[in-house]
């Protein structure tokens, strides 16, 4: 498989080096590969700068949005909340059609400061605001709701422990749910909550697991949910 890992952040460099693990090709989609690989200094949250992450990953290429979106043929939405429209416009509708759009942002609005709130919430979500913006894409929102070491390394956390997955088209959440399994998340711990609205609760658990953080002062923990067994 193809994969486009849109977003040049820790989650995007940890699931493209992943996916690069696992034997796929890969392409992470900037802005700017040029002003991208120019950054001498930590990101906000203190990661290294692109260029030093990439000197370790060459096999991984860099490309513009829309050059990464045309060549990927799965999609990961790995950009910041405020940012995702943009850079999925960026990528091109065009370029998105018929492709599973693997969306794993969450719609972090820090315009206030700290804490974030979120924006858009309740009777929307990002999920919700990308298949509307790009009709031809199969969205599948998954795996917003831990920190991106537990995205690829399950096992990092004893005991079981759960990642949802929901969107609209039943066979996008199918390539999206074996994509976790080959991951290493075993099938029984992949929810699948319905249609791309359930994003709406995924994303909404944001402010919960930012007072986890806040009260643990990490980031190794996830949810469990007690007592779920498949639909029917
Ligand atoms: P981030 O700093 O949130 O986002 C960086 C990416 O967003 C960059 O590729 C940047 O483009 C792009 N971007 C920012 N503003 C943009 C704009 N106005 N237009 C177009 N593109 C824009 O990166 P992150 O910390 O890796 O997080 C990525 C996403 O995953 C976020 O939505 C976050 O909430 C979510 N998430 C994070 C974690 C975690 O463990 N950190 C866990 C779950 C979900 P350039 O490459 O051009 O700079």
């Amino acid at each position: 498989m193809r994969y486009a890992v849109l977003g040049t952040g820790i989650v995007g460099r940890t699931l493209a080096a992943t996916f690069s693990a696992l034997g796929h090709e890969v392409v992470i989609g900037t802005r700017d590969p040029e002003a991208t690989l120019a950054r001498t200094t930590p990101d906000a949250m203190g990661n290294p700068p692109f260029a030093a992450w990439h000197a370790d990953h060459p096999e991984i290429s860099l490309a513009t949005f829309a050059d990464a979106a045309a060549e990927g043929e799965t999609v990961v939405n790995a950009t910041s909340g405020s940012g995702s429209l943009q850079a999925l416009t960026a990528a091109g509708a065009e370029n998105l059609d018929g492709k599973v759009l693997v969306d794993v942002a969450n719609a972090l609005d820090f315009s206030a400061g700290m804490p974030p709130s979120l924006d858009p919430v309740n009777t929307d979500s990002l999920g919700e605001q990308i298949q509307r913006a790009f009709p031809g894409a199969k969205v599948v929102k998954t795996l917003n709701t831990m920190n991106c070491r537990i995205m690829v390394d399950p096992d990092r956390m004893a005991g079981p422990h759960n990642v949802f997955v929901c969107g609209d088209d039943a066979g996008a959440k199918k390539a999206v749910s074996d994509l976790l399994v080959s991951i290493g998340w075993p099938e029984s711990a992949v929810i699948d909550l319905g249609d791309i609205t359930a994003a709406r609760g995924t994303e909404m658990v944001l402010p919960i697991w930012l007072r986890l953080y806040g009260a643990f002062g990490h980031t190794d923990f996830n949810f469990h949910i007690q007592g779920a067994r498949a639909a029917g």
